[in-house]
């Protein structure tokens, strides 16, 4: 048996079970994952996962969290934008009577 790792990438683990899709995802994901993601405090690309949703950067030695699987979620990139003022939560607005 000749193990086809060049085609199913870091996925090839898995062999045949899960089905393609759901492989084909995983090495989507895992070829993002093993990027060096770009740091917010210093700005290098230094940071790399290091448990699930933490990310530590290795030049300025911060850790944070993020989204599991990426150290910048759609959902954590709007909060950020809410808590400096630039975006307007309409779940977070108070009705006053
Ligand atoms: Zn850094």
């Amino acid at each position: 048996m000749t193990k086809r790792t060049k085609k199913v990438g870091t996925a090839g683990r898995f062999q045949s079970r899960y089905g393609v899709r759901s492989r084909t995802r995983i090495r989507e994901i895992e070829s993002v994952q093993k990027q060096k993601h770009v740091c917010p405090r210093c700005g290098q690309h230094a940071v790399k996962r290091t448990s699930t949703s933490i990310w530590a950067c290795r030049k300025c030695g911060t850790t944070f969290a993020g989204g599991a699987y990426f150290p910048q979620t759609e959902a954590g990139t709007s909060i950020d934008k809410i808590l400096k003022g630039e975006a307007v939560a309409p779940s977070l607005t108070v009705e006053t009577k």
